[in-house]
């Protein structure tokens, strides 16, 4: 059987942001106004991908996980691969509610039988202070469903920040690299996912967060 709905950390994001933006999509498939999305991140992921990769085949850690000992890159090349992919990626489903919760990750380090989510982050800017902290849901969804199919995880992961530092002479664009541990909580995840799961099981849209323009926007305008 098909599941009913299938969230993604993303939609939990946005769940968290609005419950009834969340309902609408969902439930309705009523999106709101996409806003432009810079390819940039996505490519760099790919290339990244393809760098952390070379370095599983040696069984080492590149440069940028310098400061990492004891750990290794997950090398599961199989599992890897569905684990990275949007349609497949790590999956556990709610029987009850027949929810799907899936999420795709960028890459495992393994130390001992335990496993740590890196996800690869690409910004424009040095980070903030606070900037890990809009990840943190996204990191606690990917233990959640880590510990669901069985897995051991640590109780941090780690965020792998590239930012632009400069240009060569020769046109070279130099990425400074900043590795943050995240610590994080699956229980949390679990919550938020069962949060989503007695939102999509009401009749009627949640309320809407009064800070948003865009519905605003749109009952100006109707
Ligand atoms: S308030 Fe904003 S986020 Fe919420 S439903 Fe309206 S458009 Fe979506």
């Amino acid at each position: 059987m098909k599941p009913t709905y299938k969230v993604s950390p993303s939609s939990l994001n946005l769940m968290l942001e609005c419950p009834r933006c969340f309902w609408l999509q969902l439930v309705k498939k009523e999106r709101r106004p996409p806003t432009p999305f810079p390819s940039l991140p996505s490519g760099m992921d790919k290339v990244l991908k393809e760098h952390f990769d070379r370095f599983m085949e040696k069984n080492k850690l590149p440069p940028e996980l310098n400061e990492l000992k004891g750990y290794k890159l997950f090398n599961d090349k199989e599992l890897l691969k569905v684990w990275r992919s949007n349609f497949k990626g790590l999956q556990y489903l709610d029987k009850k509610s027949n929810i799907l919760l899936r999420g795709a990750i960028d890459n495992i380090l393994t130390r001992g039988k335990k496993l740590i989510v890196l996800d690869y982050k690409t910004r424009g800017y040095p980070l903030k202070e606070d900037t890990h902290e809009h990840y943190i849901n996204q990191m606690n969804l990917y233990n959640f469903l880590l510990r669901k199919n069985n897995y051991q995880t640590e109780d941090y992961t780690y965020l792998l920040f590239y930012y632009p530092n400069s240009v060569t002479k020769t046109g070279e664009v130099i990425f400074d690299t900043k590795l943050i541990k995240i610590k994080t909580d699956p229980k949390r995840g679990e919550n938020v996912f069962k949060k989503a799961i007695k939102i999509l099981q009401v009749e009627n849209p949640p309320k809407a967060n009064k800070e948003c323009k865009f519905c605003k926007y749109k009952n100006e305008n109707l």
